[in-house]
This record gives structure tokens, sequence and C-alpha cells, in this order.
């Protein structure tokens, strides 16, 4: 499941940040998640839920915000949000855009309690 891979990739972020602070225990999380990220939100709460059992972060909320897809048009320089991944400009109709957000994920913030 890629989703266990990717809160396996977020719990080792979180393990080295709380480490290096030498938290007891890790609470709210925060993650960004594109909307074209290719992540189901409710598998990777899922699956996070699974990795932490046992952790430090056993007790810790995973808040999943969805980013939305927006491209930049490098002709007119209009930004657009869109629901699907098309990558032309609606504006001018070129398609020499470029992705600005919605494929990436991130881990925004989270708290420690040492
Ligand atoms: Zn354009």
């Amino acid at each position: 499941m890629h989703e266990m891979s990717i809160a396996r990739s977020l719990f080792k972020l979180l393990n080295e940040a709380a480490s290096k602070k030498k938290a007891k225990s890790i609470t709210n999380i925060s993650v960004n998640v594109g909307r074209f990220a290719g992540v189901e939100t409710e598998l990777l709460q899922r699956a996070f839920e699974v990795l932490v059992q046992g952790t430090i972060a056993e007790n810790s909320e995973l808040q999943i915000t969805i980013i939305d897809f927006t491209l930049l048009c490098k002709t007119c320089g209009k930004k657009t949000i869109k629901d699907e991944i098309d990558m032309s400009c609606p504006v001018c109709l070129h398609t020499n855009t470029t992705v600005v957000s919605g494929q990436e994920i991130f881990l925004t913030d989270f708290e420690i309690t040492v």
C-alpha cells in the first residue's frame, strides 16, 4: 500500500525531530496533501494510526489538509485551480504551464511534549 510507505516516511521525519528534542510524545501533526498527489487521505490516516501504535506518536492526531491543484501559465501569467490534471491554461489556452501545487505531500507542523 502506497499510503503505508508515506506514513512511514512521515513518521521517520517526526521521530527524528522528536528525538533531537528528547520529546516524550508527539501530538498534533499537520500534513498537506495535494489533490493529485495520488493519496487516499482515509487510507493515510489509517496507515498512520496503525504505524504509531506503541510509539511516542501513539496518541497523536493527524490533520490532513488537501491542497488545490494549481497551474501557473508561463504565457499569460495567470494562476488557475484545476479539478483535473489538465495542463492547459483556460485563459489563453496555452499549455506552457507549470504546476504550482497539488502534487505534493509535506509535513507542515507538529507538536511535541518534552
Ligand atoms: Zn495563459
